[in-house]
């Protein structure tokens, strides 16, 4: 498939893609008794938060999952009605419009339950709160010595229904790792506390990796992100389909001749004739210029090096004797098939990881597309 002449840089999201991911994700927290959170925070990792949500919870989620919440009253808007917690925002976000639209609340300390409980009064309803423990990622999350105080300031306000209590895990994908137990033991304590608070909240804490590693942690409910996005966190394999490619087209072709060099600053020079290819995307668009030198693309079935420095706007492909039509599909990343780049390899070249390199990909000049959408 070609993308539309006029789509110079394309990310194209496949829904089915997610829905396969986002099923397997769900029938592993099913087989535990827990619920599934699609988490779609930050544009749904660059995925677009609007189609994901709706094809998430058609293919099993039950819970949607946000940063903040301005992305999860934007999913209210487009008239999702799923189940919502939105989990941080400024010290002095109002909260009423989440009570007023039905968004729950990830909670961590107290000035936050107090503006929850103050939104609610004045809003006229009731505040669902998911109190947050910090375990030991010492990011949000209440610390264990405050937790106490917190849990039964919750139970003893009239305008906060504690919905849940949850925590987040540092090393899930690290199968194995200490921390893990170190920080279940710890969830487990502050369950107590509440217990002993006299309330029975749901708990919820893990995410994709401890999803497909730790079904003794699923709990109520599990928030899985990227391998719904067919990412895999894990080392083991998992039958995970990547859901973004991003791609582009050949413009325009030329033949070099032995000893011509390419690209801003000339770093790379060819040693026999060649044709070389220009496709029309480069770091305003998300490809890194630090893959300069490294990078391949997918082009007429076959993986094919980027030459020279990727500039602002372009960067040339080395075809050897081949003869690509303008027009052609050029694929910088996408699901891997056949041995073509991956956002992982661009990952692990660059040193950073997948989540990285999809959700750096919401950039006004790509264009968005969608396959599978119902
Ligand atoms: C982003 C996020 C998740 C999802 O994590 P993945 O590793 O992408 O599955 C789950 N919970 C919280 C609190 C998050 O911020």
């Amino acid at each position: 498939m070609s993308p539309d002449p006029f789509s110079r840089a394309e990310v194209r999201v496949d829904l089915d893609h997610l829905r396969h991911n986002l099923a397997l994700l769900a029938g592993r927290a099913a087989a535990s008794g827990a619920a599934t959170m699609a988490v779609v925070k930050a544009d749904a990792y660059g995925h677009g938060a609007v189609p994901v949500a709706r094809a998430a919870l058609e293919a099993g989620a039950t819970w949607l999952g946000t940063c903040s919440l301005a992305e999860a009253l934007t999913l209210r808007a487009a008239g999702i009605q799923a189940s919502m917690l939105a989990w941080l925002d400024p010290a002095d976000t109002d909260f009423t419009p989440a009570i007023e639209a039905g968004v729950d609340l990830g909670l961590s300390n107290a000035g936050e339950l107090e503006r929850a409980a103050d939104a609610a009064r004045r809003a006229g309803g009731r505040a669902r709160v998911h109190l947050k423990i910090d375990t030991g990622l010492s990011r949000n999350g209440c610390p264990p010595h405050d937790w106490p105080a917190l849990v039964k300031a919750a139970a003893d306000d009239s305008a906060v229904e504690v919905v849940a209590i949850w925590s987040h895990l540092a090393c899930a994908d690290e199968p194995g790792h200490p921390s893990i137990d170190m920080q279940a033991s710890r969830f487990e304590q502050a369950y107590e506390v509440t217990r002993e608070a006299g309330l029975e909240p749901m708990r919820h804490l893990a995410n994709s990796a401890a999803t497909l590693t730790r079904p003794d942690l699923h709990f109520d409910l599990v928030r899985v992100g990227i391998a719904m996005y067919g990412l895999n966190p894990v080392p083991q394999p998992e039958d995970l389909r990547p859901v973004m490619t991003f791609r582009s087209s050949v413009v325009s072709t030329k033949r070099i001749a032995a000893g011509e060099s390419v690209s801003y600053g000339l770093t790379w020079t060819a040693d026999t004739d060649t044709t070389l290819a220009l496709v029309p995307v480069g770091y305003a668009d998300g490809v890194p210029r630090t893959l300069s030198g490294r990078l391949d693309v997918w082009l007429d079935g076959k993986r094919r090096p980027v030459v020279g420095r990727v500039c602002m706007d372009q960067i040339v492909v080395d075809c050897g004797d081949h003869q690509p039509e303008p027009g052609a599909e050029v694929v910088l990343f996408g699901t891997g098939e056949a041995g073509a780049p991956t956002a992982r390899e661009w990952a692990d070249k660059i040193g950073t990881i997948d989540y990285e390199i999809v959700t750096g990909m919401y950039r006004p000049r790509v264009v968005r597309s969608y396959a599978g959408q119902r």
